[in-house]
This record gives C-alpha cells, structure tokens and sequence, in this order.
C-alpha cells in the first residue's frame, strides 16, 4: 500500500515527507494506523548517525495508532484495537524469557540496525527499502509492528497523547518505580528535566519521595519541575549542584538519575550521593564516553551504579500502570506535551533541540 512517511535520507537532513510503499504484514506481524508519534533524543542520534542506523531510514520510535489488520497467527489483537507501540526485542534469549526484555540480547540489532526479525524491510521507496527504527519506524502514516512490541491500551484516553509512553516516558518513571524503587520519604535527585528527567520526577512524586530535586540549566524546565511535584530545584549553571544537593539533604541523596547525558554528569550524580545510595544512568552519553569517580568513595559509602534502559520495564504491565496513575490525576504527562501537524515534523525538531518543547507529538491526520 502507499502511505506517507517523514524518511531521513542522510546523515543530519531535515525530514521529507514522501510517499512511499508498505508492504503487507508477513506472520507475527500488525499493520498500524499511526495516529501519533513523539519526537525522542534517540531519533536525533540517529540522524546524526551517532547510531550506525543505515540510512536511508523511517525514524521515530514514539508510536501510537490503530491496529488495521493482522498478519498470520497474530492472536494479541485485532482491527479497531488501540495500541502503543514498543521497543523491540526478540522474546526468546535468557533476558526475554526472564522477564527482562529490555536487555534483549539482540535490543541493538532489532532496534537500531534496520531490518525486521527476519532481516528484511517492509518501507520501500522506488524499489530500495528504508530502514526500521526500533521495529517500528512511527514517523509516517502507516507502519508495521511485530504483535510482541504491542501493549494495547483503554480507548477511554485520548491517544495521540499515549505514544512517548512506549519510550521517553517509560524510560524516566520506570527507571525509579521499577528499578530504583525509592522508600516512601527518601529523597532522590534528578539530573536533566527534559521529557525523561520530568517522567522520573512524575513517578517519584507518585510513590511518595520526601525530598525530590530537579537540576537543570533552563530555568523554564526547572518551572515545570516544581509544578509536577520537585520539591527543591537546582540551576547548575549558577551553583554546584554536589554542594546543594549536599546542602538540602544534610549530606547526600538516597537516590540519583542521570539524564542529562552529558558527561561529567555521572560524576556529579555519585557524588552527590549519601551512604548506601543509588545511581541510575539513563541519558545515552556519546559512544565511548567514560567518567571519573572516585573508587574509594564508591567503596567506602557503598554507593551503586546502574545502567538503566527503558526503565526496567514490561511495557505490557507497566503502561497500562502508568495510564491508570495519569487518570488519576497522579501522573500528570500531558504538561511535558505539546503537539505538531505531520507537516510540522521539522518544526517539532527544532524545538526540542532548542528547549522550547519538551516532548513534542506529531499527529499524523
Ligand atoms: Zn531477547
């Protein structure tokens, strides 16, 4: 079938809208209805080739639609089914099979490389395949989806909003609900405020920390911080954060994430750490970029660092939780959002990168 996709030709280019060819879902598989797709920091990476994702390439990995046919064997949904699209993995290796798909064995193959589980490509323009993007490849119309990166989701909420739930939203609140899972009353820090930092501070606010710190350098980040539940904010352009931090909390936080992704930032974040405090780093830090810390500090404090990706999370159990806490009123993610027309795409981009949005959603009707 024809459909209309933002492809990325080549290295760092803008989106062109084009229309291109889908072919039909093969065994296992889901034609989608796109409705919406959030733009994410990882779909810029990709561009910029900081990931080898081939290019010519379908980005976005934010996906939410509607589920318009199956292919064979599909038995987890049907036409009509409204469906978040999530990463994917293979469902098979010791990670998968223990409940840990986000550790897939072949998570860098199936989402970064390009091809489908069986190595093939469904977006085609004038006969070359374009490239899947973390097995979903959202940025168009239409797309298809192995049945295993589906969480169907409650046609009582408004979709559009619900596809940064299969990525940058999960990432940031599973990470301290799954993963670091704080004690009613600590206090955690939270390095970066942009879509995953804030996600992270939704969830801490949700699960009762005491004290929850937001440090940024964009004072209108720092802003939504405090509205969404941050108890204290700091601008590390001003101040040292370690030194504040410390200051706040008579001597360390029980809990950190790293956001931000920049380097240096690890550091600060382990620093800044009481004893027996955690530290997850969920930013993507550019390849090969490796931090100092103090050994013994670590030792002697007992401090941990974990990496984290995709919050520790089942997408299947942990969305549905996640829009059960948004009715509720605890889990507030339409503040981070704001929407853009398909043909906006670029627009939305530029935002983002300059800060003015903090999770931007394209709306593909
Ligand atoms: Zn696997």
């Amino acid at each position: 079938m024809q459909m209309k996709a933002a492809v990325t030709h080549s290295k760092g280019e803008e989106f062109r809208i084009e229309t291109i060819q889908l072919d039909e879902p093969k065994s296992g598989e889901v034609l989608i209805r796109v409705v919406a797709s959030g733009i994410c920091h990882t779909d810029m990476i990709a561009r910029d080739q900081e990931y080898p994702v081939p290019l010519p390439a379908v980005l976005g990995h934010e996906g939410a639609g509607v589920v318009e046919k199956v292919g064979e064997g599909v038995t987890y949904v049907q036409p009509g089914d409204h469906v978040v699209l999530g990463f994917a993995h293979c469902g098979k290796c010791h990670y998968c099979l223990s409940g840990r798909p986000y550790v897939c064995e072949r998570f860098f193959e199936l989402n970064f490389l390009g091809n489908m589980e069986d190595g093939t490509k469904r977006h085609h323009c004038e006969e070359k395949g374009l490239s899947n993007f973390f097995g979903q490849s959202s940025f168009g119309t239409y797309t298809i989806v192995n049945e295993r990166n589906l969480v169907k989701v409650d046609k009582d909420v408004d979709l559009a909003l619900l596809g940064p739930l299969g990525c940058g939203i999960q990432t940031g609140s599973g990470t301290v609900i799954n993963k670091l899972k704080p004690e009613a009353g600590s206090s955690i820090a939270v390095f970066g405020a942009g879509a995953v930092g804030l996600s992270a501070i939704m969830a801490a606010n949700a699960i009762g920390c005491g004290t929850i710190i937001a440090v940024d350098v964009h004072d209108n980040r720092l802003e939504l911080a405090k509205e969404l539940g941050a108890t204290h904010v700091i601008n590390a352009r001003n101040v040292d954060p370690v030194e504040e931090i410390k200051k706040i909390t008579n001597g360390g936080v029980n809990y950190a994430a790293e956001t931000a992704g920049r380097p240096g930032v690890l550091r600060q974040a382990v620093d800044a750490l009481t004893f027996c405090g955690v530290v997850a780093q969920i930013g993507a830090p550019p390849l090969g970029t490796d931090e100092k810390i103090d050994t013994n500090n670590l030792l002697l404090l007992n401090k941990t660092i974990t990496g984290v990706v995709e919050g520790a999370c089942v997408p299947r159990i942990f969305i549905p939780q996640l829009i059960n806490l948004y009715k509720q009123g605890k889990f507030p993610m339409d503040k981070l959002v704001k929407f853009y027309r398909f043909d906006e795409s670029n627009q939305a981009v530029a935002d983002s990168h300059s800060g003015k949005t903090i999770k931007a959603i394209i709306k593909m009707d």
